[in-house]
């Protein structure tokens, strides 16, 4: 049995026989030809062939309802026109005297290198589609048919990497899941893997020649893990888990748009937390009613520089498009401590938890503020934002924070841009917090608490450190009591309060008697706190 950890593109389970698909034959040989304006035409004749096989694809797509799917073929027939990818290839195919499938070969590495290399982490994910494409070109030149399913069994599928427009073309109902050595949650394979409810894990390590096609094996969404030829009391174990997955998910979406109210009609907001675009669109899939934290900073994670002001206000704009007039809470950047971002050079710290992060950065470094700031509120126009300061500890932080947002909105006056001031609040995630809520609460419009924070500095436990898990109890009475004063301090103010921590999916009776306004939880616990609700009297 082997034991691999991986990322989880979702958190779904399967278990079944797995099937290797390779990309190796779309490694063409450099051929040098004669005539290179015949082999231009044979190009040109491959990327019209491509165009209508990706054309019906799509079609099929849309008369499928899968319009996902659709949209990502459709940006492809766009990548596949670029002139300057077209040129390039036509150019070598010229000048080199090399063979169309090689130059496409070689402008499609480069392009997909080209687009690694980027700063954005979408345009970074693009780097599969141009791989994708030019595969489908090199397969149409050389009459070569695409990997297809030839099995009748469901299969766990195993690649290197696997393309977004191969996996639309899959039987989805021959896919037990995907594993891939390469990709990232943002690449469309994910996000089709998500839109498609197929579990999905991108798995690093994974030695792919010592994979053989029919080895049994676990995909296990929930703790990340992909399982080669387990045993048979995990094969059992995990039966009766996926069992259970089932039907407790066939009963959770009837739950999907019923309001969240108790049997005795009291209402509770229930939103998703989100760190991306593509989480926000399965929170609208799984019915929450608007985000309670978007957590900007993984728009910051993860790259060579910060995010510029539009790549940000496309993402906050987007997420406030999705939600309409619900509201989107976007959490100001709380990077520091467990989440770094090397380009920001922040100091090593003896105590990192304790130290440079959130708003203190922020408050620190007023240009990168200023910077999101101008994001949020040119995005605001775009729908019903909320903006939420984190691990604030005093007033004057607020006045100083209020400072540089009023700056801002001279600066975007001055330009004649347009904006708006969201609804600004802050997250009650420090015991300073909680005991100055009551002065806090006049100067804000709501409160969220970052229960995961709050355990961390109320009990003195590193969140972060396994040896002192048994430690780290959020449901401590110290915690408890603070969520409940820090409610009565809200209600007295007549402002709101939600629960943006992962203890938001648990003790929901108790937090509906102290009276919390909104909890925010993962997107796929949504309709399960929703049944939670309305089960109780
Ligand atoms: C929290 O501290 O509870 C919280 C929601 O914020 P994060 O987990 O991102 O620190
Ligand atoms: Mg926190």
């Amino acid at each position: 049995m082997i034991n691999y950890k991986g990322i989880a593109i979702n958190n779904l389970l399967a278990m079944g026989p797995l099937k290797k698909f390779s990309n190796n034959d779309f490694v063409p040989k450099k051929e040098i030809v004669e005539d290179a304006d015949k082999e231009i035409e044979n190009f040109n004749a491959a990327i019209d062939s491509t165009r209508e096989i990706l054309e019906q694809l799509c079609e099929t797509q849309t008369a499928e309802g899968n319009d996902e799917a659709a949209e990502i073929i459709e940006v492809q027939v766009m990548m596949l026109e670029d002139e300057g990818y077209i040129t390039d290839i036509t150019d070598m195919i010229s000048s080199d005297k090399v063979c169309s499938s090689y130059a496409v070969y070689e402008v499609g590495n480069s392009y997909a290198k080209m687009f690694e290399a980027m700063d954005n982490e979408y345009m970074q994910a693009r780097s599969a589609d141009v791989l994708d494409i030019s595969r489908r070109i090199i397969r149409v030149i050389n009459g070569v048919e695409g990997f297809s399913l030839d099995s009748k069994d469901k299969v766990v599928l195993v690649a290197d990497e696997l393309g977004p427009s191969d996996t639309v073309k899959l039987e989805k109902d021959c896919i037990l899941a995907f594993v891939t050595k390469k990709g990232s949650d943002r690449s469309h394979t994910a996000i089709l893997a998500r839109s498609m409810g197929i579990p999905a894990l991108v798995v690093e390590d994974m030695d792919l020649d010592s994979l053989f096609d029919g080895m049994f094996s676990i995909v296990d969404g929930e703790n990340a893990s992909f399982i080669i030829e387990p045993d048979d009391e995990l094969i059992e174990e995990f039966d009766r888990r996926l069992f259970a997955q089932d039907e407790n998910n066939k009963e959770l979406e009837t739950y999907r748009d019923l309001p969240s109210e108790t049997k005795s009609g009291k209402k509770i907001t229930i939103c998703a937390n989100i760190g991306c675009v593509e989480d926000a669109k399965a929170a609208v899939e799984n019915g929450s009613e608007g985000i309670g934290l978007f957590r900007s900073e993984f728009l910051y994670i993860g790259r060579d520089s910060a995010p510029s002001e539009e790549e940000q206000f496309e993402a906050y704009k987007a997420v406030l498009e999705l939600f309409g007039e619900k509201p989107v809470v976007v959490r100001t950047l709380d990077i520091g401590a467990d989440k770094k971002a090397d380009y920001l050079n922040l100091p090593e710290e003896e105590n990192p938890a304790l130290g440079l992060r959130g708003i203190r950065i922020c408050l620190t470094n007023k240009e990168l503020f200023k910077v999101q700031l101008r994001a949020l509120l040119r995005a605001a126009v775009y729908g019903n934002l909320h903006v939420m300061y984190p691990m604030i500890i005093s007033e004057k932080e607020i006045d100083d924070i209020y400072a540089v947002v009023n700056e801002v909105e001279q600066e975007l006056i001055a330009a004649k841009v347009e904006y708006k001031i969201p609804v600004q609040g802050i997250m009650i995630e420090t015991p300073a917090a909680v005991i100055m809520s009551e002065t806090l609460a006049k100067k804000v419009s709501f409160f969220s608490i970052g229960t995961n924070d709050l355990t961390q500095y109320t009990l003195a436990i590193d969140r972060q450190s396994k040896e002192i898990d048994a430690f780290y109890d959020p449901h401590h009475p110290a915690i408890l009591s603070m969520i409940k004063t820090v409610a009565e301090n809200a209600h007295k103010a007549g402002i709101w309060v939600g629960i943006c921590g992962a203890l938001g999916e648990d003790l929901t009776e108790t937090f509906l008697e102290y009276g919390i306004d909104e909890l925010s939880v993962v997107p796929s616990a949504v309709t399960k706190i929703r049944k939670v609700v309305r089960n109780i009297e």
